[in-house]
């Protein structure tokens, strides 16, 4: 079963998945396009990113999270692509 992006993410490039385990590190090292929800906890992408810097934080925090809870959309569709 695919896992959903969090509520603040859907339909946007860079996402986090219900699968964050809220432990700090993307927002932390990304605190310019990724921020905890306040009740919950859990990242998100507050900011999609529109400068060559927050693209790469971006590409990097999918690496960083110990669980894999940040994809990047456009990278999965064109794996889908070339199956
Ligand atoms: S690095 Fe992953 S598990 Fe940790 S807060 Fe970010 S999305 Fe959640």
């Amino acid at each position: 079963m695919e896992i959903p992006p969090v509520k603040e993410n859907i339909n946007k490039r860079f996402m986090v998945l219900a699968t964050c385990i809220s432990c700090a590190a993307c927002w932390k090292h990304a605190p310019s396009i990724l921020k905890s929800h306040e009740v919950d906890a859990y990242a998100f992408f507050y900011k999609q990113p529109e400068t060559q810097l927050d693209l790469i934080l971006a590409m990097q925090v999918i690496h960083l999270c110990p669980v894999n809870a940040i994809i990047d959309s456009m990278e999965k569709n064109e794996e889908e692509n070339q199956v």
